[in-house]
């Protein structure tokens, strides 16, 4: 079987056909925000590894993530750009209440709901990074998930982040965001990305719903907030389940998936093309030069950022 598309890469296509080729295709790496990067993983695998040692062992698993984040500590602050100790302290201090505040929240809830889904699905559970895959309009698509919990309606794959905006979540009132930018040629492509990848985990889960059992993604941002007090620190959960921005819109979202992945079994990449030239998407190529060239990595080596300079001095 091929690999999958992953949501993330189809994100990537949605931001700029030609920067997929460069990261995709070429295998270039892309923008990076590395320590942002670093510490969600450190967040999943804590929270991931507490509820792996309470399945295995009926340990405490907010012991267990608080132990699993000290024992990885020292390798991810060795990975990181931290400015001076003090930003790492205070870095570990935040984290540390992110997880006291996400086992508050939903920790021995999900732990039941973990407990669930391992018999639901026969299959391993806790991640962090599974990778859920389905098929859509004939097209093997993959999404990450952290973890798999379900109670007696639901099947739900949980994304852990430290906050929604890096994972480009949509707010609740952004609940028409799939019409704005398919329909109406807005450029919001990583939160529309965050819509594509709620769709795939909500079909690869259906294998195991019975019963008109529902399946759904959630966005789950361990630290949304924090804030000082009393001389600690506090953080501020938030869950966001994706199914408000699924309602109605299945078919746009996969037809959306099926015209990304034939463009790309087509080694179609310039975004004049497929922006421009194809009727699927009402915006054009113009936004991405408006929204995206500007910051991109790769304008030293793109034929269209290259194109456009050289109109421009002439
Ligand atoms: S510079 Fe612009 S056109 Fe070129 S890859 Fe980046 S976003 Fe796409």
């Amino acid at each position: 079987m091929t690999d999958p598309y992953m949501a993330q890469e189809l994100t990537t296509f949605l931001v700029c056909p030609r920067k997929y080729e460069f990261e995709h295709v070429t295998e270039l790496a892309g923008e990076t925000r590395r320590n942002q990067d670093l510490f969600q993983k450190l967040l999943r695998k804590s929270i991931c590894t507490g509820y792996s040692e309470a399945q295995s062992n009926g340990g405490d698993p907010r012991d267990a993530a608080m132990a699993a984040l000290y024992s990885t500590w020292g390798l991810y602050a060795g990975a990181t750009d931290h400015h001076s100790s003090q930003q790492e302290s205070t870095e570990k201090t935040r984290a540390e209440a992110g997880i006291e505040a996400y086992f508050d929240a939903v920790g021995t809830t999900h732990l039941d709901q973990i407990e669930q889904a391992a018999t639901v699905c026969g299959a391993p559970v806790v991640g962090p990074d599974i990778t859920l895959t389905a098929e859509i309009q004939g097209q093997q698509v993959g999404v990450d998930v952290d973890y798999i919990m379900a109670d007696d309606s639901r099947i739900v794959g949980v994304r852990l982040t430290d906050r929604m905006w890096i994972n480009n979540v949509p707010n609740e009132s952004d609940d028409e965001i799939v019409e704005e930018h398919l329909d109406q040629g807005d450029y919001e492509p990583e939160k529309v990305g965050s819509v594509i990848a709620a769709r795939i985990a909500e079909e690869a889960l259906s294998q195991y719903g019975s019963n008109g059992n529902g399946t759904g993604l959630m966005y789950l941002s361990v630290m949304e907030d924090t804030f000082e007090t009393d001389g600690r620190c506090e953080a501020v959960t938030d869950r966001r389940q994706m199914g408000l921005f699924l309602a109605d819109r299945r078919q746009t979202v996969d037809d959306a998936i099926a015209w990304m992945v034939g463009n790309i079994a087509n080694e179609r990449y310039s975004p004049e093309e497929v922006f421009d030239e194809q009727n699927f998407w009402d915006g054009d190529f113009q936004q991405v030069v408006e929204n995206t060239c500007r910051y991109c990595s790769h304008a030293a080596g793109c034929q269209e950022a290259i194109r456009r300079e050289v109109k421009f001095d002439v």
